[in-house]
């Protein structure tokens, strides 16, 4: 598969090229030229198939002739030692993403790319910087993802005061090849220092640079295969039995939801990183009907599908805090491969407030037994909402829960109690934070990524 840049699409790179650089040398993000049809027969199957066949199916297209058969289905395997079920929570489906070793749905992307960059780079004996700005969530999966990963070492930058002590524990807690800075600044601070040093032409030259944000294709790619196992499921009226991470209590009754049409599918959004790799999915072929975009108050994307005008604005702090960005870098993607007129068809955007998210975590624990974590409950208001405007019809829904509410125990325990968690998050908040603060200041990013040489 050929990749362009979204800002010139006369010069196009393959998949290794792509991934290894992130960001294209103009600034803009790679695409892939054209987006691949799952075959006939993969595409009435996705409702019955193993999730690591789903990931060889549909990241196939995207890398041949670089990454063999058999190399791949070796990745996806080691990659993807966890799946996404789909459980039945009232009237809908939660799309619990959050099984993998860092409790969110980043896990997917993170663990394929750290493997697809250890084979691309075989044989290569210069070691390779990453870089990757976080606002809570990438930080610790992508640390996770390639920690102890073999010529390859991970600076991550966090927005200092604005994560969890246990999202810090992920970042700032591994040690060996991870480093961790601490930004006085925000998220989007984080990210335009990222940025600016993957620009910088003297460090180019001193190292070996890539990133390992959403804005890699490397990490949004494998996020399309959990889309196309929901979305089979849904469709086929197959849903999972609730696994050892299932954040419900006992006792509780699970109720039919409706099998046999496609699925809408709630996003909850900051970056777009993860609707992005919804779309490819739908236009692969999952039988999806179409998209929300659940966002916090910072809907940036929610207006743009009302209005047709993109402005951009300063993140503010929400309880949702993996998705306080007021300037999706994502969204430049979605632009590449759809108009307004395209975007509105599919997706529907929508803003949730930090006080109907605290309500809603609360009501539906109360209903059904069920935690949400304040990302998920965005995602399961913004349905509420577009339900009362009644633009969701004859379609089953789907919230993609994007983390275990355990993550988010100082926001979701004081409103529901005690909530039980998964074992590979119990282990990590036994470990020691280091991480070094730095002002928002490129030049001082640029020194302290020397000192480290
Ligand atoms: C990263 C993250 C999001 C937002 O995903 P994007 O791809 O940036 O839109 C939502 N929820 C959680 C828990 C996250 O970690």
């Amino acid at each position: 598969m050929q990749y362009y840049s979204t800002r010139n699409s006369n010069k196009s790179v393959n998949f290794a090229q792509a991934a290894l650089t992130g960001l294209a040398p103009d600034g803009g993000l790679f695409v892939p030229k054209e987006i691949p049809q799952y075959p006939a027969n993969v595409k009435t199957s996705l409702g019955t198939m193993d999730f690591c066949d789903i990931a060889y199916e549909t990241i196939k297209p995207y890398v041949e002739g670089e990454i063999s058969g058999s190399a791949l289905e070796d990745i996806v395997r080691a990659a993807f030692t966890f799946n996404a079920p789909l459980i039945s929570v009232a009237d809908r489906y939660a799309v619990e993403l959050f099984h993998g070793p860092t409790a969110a749905f980043k896990d997917f992307g993170a663990r394929f790319m750290a493997r697809a960059f250890s084979f691309l780079r075989r044989g290569e004996d210069r070691p390779l910087h990453i870089l990757v700005a976080t606002s809570g969530d990438t930080g610790g999966a992508v640390a996770d993802g390639f920690f102890d990963v073999p010529g390859i070492f991970v600076t991550v930058l966090y927005p200092k005061g604005r994560v969890t002590p246990l999202q810090e524990r992920q970042i700032a807690g591994l040690g060996k090849n991870i480093s961790a800075l601490a930004v006085e600044g925000s998220f989007d601070d984080c990210q335009q220092l990222v940025k600016a040093a993957l620009a910088d032409e003297g460090l180019k030259k001193r190292m070996a640079l890539s990133s390992a944000n959403s804005i890699n294709i490397s990490r949004l790619i494998p996020q399309a295969v959990y889309y196309s196992a929901a979305a089979g499921k849904a469709f086929a009226g197959f849903p999972d039995p609730d696994g050892e991470a299932t954040p419900r209590l006992a006792g509780y009754k699970t109720s039919a939801v409706p099998g046999a049409l496609p699925v809408t599918l709630c996003v909850p959004s900051g970056n777009f990183g993860n609707l992005t790799a919804g779309l490819y999915a739908l236009k692969m072929g999952a039988p999806i009907h179409q998209f929300a975009a659940a966002t916090n108050i910072n809907k940036t994307v929610p207006d743009y599908l009302d209005s047709g005008e993109y402005l951009t604005r300063i993140s503010q702090a929400t309880i949702s805090n993996a998705m306080d960005v007021g300037a999706p870098s994502n969204f430049e993607r979605m632009t590449a491969h759809f108009s307004w007129d395209e975007m509105k068809r599919i997706i529907l955007g929508v803003s949730v407030s930090d006080e109907e998210t605290r309500k809603t975590i609360a009501q539906i624990h109360e209903k059904t037994g069920y935690f949400l974590d304040p990302h998920s409950a965005v995602g399961w208001k913004g349905i509420d909402k577009l339900i009362l405007e009644n633009k969701i019809k004859n379609s089953a829904i789907g919230i993609l829960c994007t983390a275990h509410p355990a993550k988010f125990s100082e926001t979701v325990e004081p409103l529901v109690g005690p909530i039980p968690v998964p074992a590979s998050l119990a282990h990590t908040m036994e470990r020691n934070v280091n991480a070094k603060t730095i002002p928002a200041d490129v030049p001082v990013l640029i020194e302290t990524l020397y000192e480290k040489n």
